[in-house]
């Protein structure tokens, strides 16, 4: 029950399409090979969005793959195998069709809890369908014949602005739980809904994300709160509580609060996340998780200083024990985890303004970040941050002769 359309009744312009992608697409087709754009550029593109990257799919394999594409071409990954294909500062990811039904094939590898390991046997479009994510990322565009492919109604369900899985959820979330999260993220995303038959499963099958390496849930963590709509993103993984299994700390906290300051916190943090993308600026993980971390942080800071810890060392300690945690259900990579202590030691330091102590904070790698931070805890409720905050935004406007006298001043 294959239906096709035209792309351009779908509102599907050539314009928004990145000349690479059909540059990649027309050079395999110009090689005798199959090639489609798919997934997330083509539902973009069907939304009137422009895409921020381009899925391509072919029958050619990935060797086939680095031969047309040649030095331009690098082979990826071992769960499964791409290419990637470079023009100039972009990369076009090329995949090869997945297919095959056979679970004992050699190069697929499925685990006893149903997990997917590893899944490189090839195949054609019609085998290759059934094993993407959501209907909404299965659709196939060939922007030579401008027609779009459609096997799993996943036109119907970008209509109906709704997240629904290919085939049976549980076993698909089984088989990857990460799919719950790229639930999630699509849904508010793209300001869609998940099906009832996509949430179902959810709470009962929420756990199983412990057993996804830390290292890819990092990476997701990423794509979830630096995907534009944070604020969304975080309501919603509270909503089907799968939050706790990113941040246990964080959600702990959260689940004890009586006041409402810490999770104003993230939120403001999130906020200025979102703020940043729209705004085409730079966002920083380390922000992200030093913000989630902070009240996680300065709880375990305190029993330090119960015991009797110097304020410095009860930092240096909070902070090791807090990160150590949370590395082991996101790995948040060894520079991240410095640039987080940073920032958290520099809003104690940050007080200490008086005479060459200001322009050497000043001077700190961190400190813009440490500077923002600050201005998310005033904007979160601490207001008897507010004073320094100005001063500091004063500092940064005078010249250097006005801020050497404005340092003097203070005492
Ligand atoms: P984005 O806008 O974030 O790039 P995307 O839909 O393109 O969204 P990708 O992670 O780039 O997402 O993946 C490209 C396509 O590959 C998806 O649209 C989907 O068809 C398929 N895919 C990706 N990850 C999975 C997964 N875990 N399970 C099944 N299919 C997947
Ligand atoms: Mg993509």
């Amino acid at each position: 029950n294959v239906q096709t359309y035209s792309g351009h009744q779908q509102g599907i312009h050539h314009r928004l399409i990145d000349k690479a992608a059909l540059d990649t697409v027309f050079s395999l087709k110009r090689a005798g090979y199959e090639a489609y754009l798919v997934g997330g550029a083509v539902r973009d593109l069907m939304l009137g969005i422009e895409p921020k990257d381009f899925d391509i799919v072919t029958n050619a394999s990935p060797d086939q793959v680095k031969q047309v594409f040649r030095h331009r071409c690098q082979l990826i990954g071992r769960r499964f195998r791409l290419a990637h294909v470079r023009y100039g500062r972009l990369i076009i990811e090329v995949a090869t069709f997945r297919g095959g039904q056979d679970d004992n094939h050699p190069a697929r590898q499925i685990d006893d809890s149903g997990r997917l390991l590893r899944d490189n046997v090839y195949g054609t479009m019609d085998e290759d369908v059934w094993r993407r994510d959501f209907t909404i990322n299965a659709l196939y565009y060939d922007p030579k014949r401008d027609v779009v492919i459609d096997y799993v109604d996943g036109r119907e369900d970008l209509q109906a602005a709704q997240i629904a899985l290919i085939g049976d959820p549980w076993v698909r979330y089984r088989e990857d739980p990460v799919r719950m999260i790229r639930a999630v993220r699509f849904a508010a995303k793209l300001g869609f809904n998940l099906a009832p038959s996509a949430e179902a499963p959810i709470a009962e099958l929420g756990g199983l994300l412990k057993e996804v390496s830390n290292a890819r849930l990092f990476d997701e963590v990423l794509k979830l709160f630096h995907s534009g709509a944070a604020i969304l993103v975080f309501e919603k993984l509270r909503h089907y509580d799968l939050f706790k299994h990113l941040f246990p700390l964080t959600d702990a906290i959260l689940a004890t609060e009586n006041e409402h300051f810490p999770r104003q916190l993230v939120i403001e943090a999130l906020q200025s996340t979102d703020r940043r993308i729209a705004e085409d600026k730079p966002v920083n993980p380390a922000f992200l998780f030093a913000a989630m971390l902070w009240e996680p942080m300065m709880q375990a800071r305190q029993d330090y200083l119960d015991d009797g810890l110097s304020p410095q060392d009860a930092l240096f300690a909070a902070a090791g024990d807090v990160l150590h945690i949370q590395c082991s259900h996101t790995a948040v990579p060894k520079r991240f985890t410095a640039q987080v202590r940073d920032i958290w030691n520099l809003q104690f330091r940050l007080h200490k303004r008086f005479g060459d102590r200001a322009a050497a904070l000043r001077a700190h790698p961190r400190f813009r970040a440490a500077y923002d931070f600050i201005g998310i805890r005033v904007a979160a409720g601490e207001t008897e941050l507010k004073d320094l905050f100005d001063w500091w935004t004063d500092y940064q406007e005078k010249d250097p002769l006005e801020q050497i006298r404005f340092a003097n001043q203070m005492v």
